[in-house]
């Protein structure tokens, strides 16, 4: 019989809304994991090499993010194989029109694929949640917010505020900036964010960056280690 979570994904598979909505995608959704899963990685939309080889961060994004988890101690397959991989949007958003990387998706895309990113989390439950990259982050912290301000931290949404619902507990993370402490409930949901692995990016190249990154890398690793995630 079918679980929840499949049904899901065979609809999000299906998917075509984007397109029939006028915006130049690719269809065919990209994600990657289980119900069992403990941790939800969660980045910006996937590329075309995503697309094709129909795992998210096949490519290049992939080697910067295997990095820094492999460095909080998951091998690359261990990750994919244990825990769960989407994007704020799934489907490949196409080349942006100066040419530079690929299109940022827009708010209409993120609205009409934002229910799916709901329910993943509903059924998955995860324990950790890591939003990669500023569309991801946005999900979770106010728009103003800088990347400074939020790599490094960690947030802890308590059951109370998981109980009223996903839409909720998506927005409001900053609110519950929290030093990493394992006794609190296990049924509440930690939140590490990390800015987005593509190359594109130099933003993680500079020295005082890199020291945030290694803080959440630091607070990723302890989380691991405490739960055996
Ligand atoms: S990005 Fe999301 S909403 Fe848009 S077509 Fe793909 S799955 Fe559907």
């Amino acid at each position: 019989m079918s679980s929840a979570l499949t049904v899901l994904q065979k609809e999000m598979r299906g998917c075509r809304m984007c397109l029939e909505a006028g915006y130049a995608i690719t269809p065919g959704a990209v994600f990657q994991g289980t119900a069992g899963a403990r941790v939800m990685l969660i980045g910006q939309a996937p590329g075309y090499t995503e697309v094709e080889a129909k795992r998210p961060f096949n490519a290049g994004s992939g080697q910067r993010l295997f990095a820094w988890l492999g460095a909080a101690g998951w091998a690359e397959q261990e990750f994919r194989r244990r825990h769960y991989m989407t994007s704020v949007t799934k489907c490949y958003p196409g080349r942006s029109a100066n040419g530079k990387g690929d299109r940022v998706p827009s708010k209409a895309e993120q609205q009409l694929c934002r229910p799916y990113l709901e329910r993943e989390m509903a059924l998955v439950n995860p324990r950790v949640v890591i939003p990669g990259g500023g569309l991801a982050i946005k999900l979770f912290y106010a728009a103003r917010l800088r990347l400074k301000d939020i790599i490094g931290t960690a947030a802890y949404i308590p059951p109370a505020v998981l109980a009223q619902g996903n839409k909720f507990t998506l927005l409001g993370a900053y609110r519950f900036l929290a030093t990493f402490d394992p006794q609190r409930p296990e049924n509440g949901r930690w939140v590490v964010p990390l800015p987005h692995p593509s190359g594109a990016s130099l933003w993680p190249n500079r020295p005082e960056n890199k020291a945030l990154i290694q803080q959440a890398v630091e607070l990723l690793a302890e989380m691991r280690a405490v739960w055996q995630l």
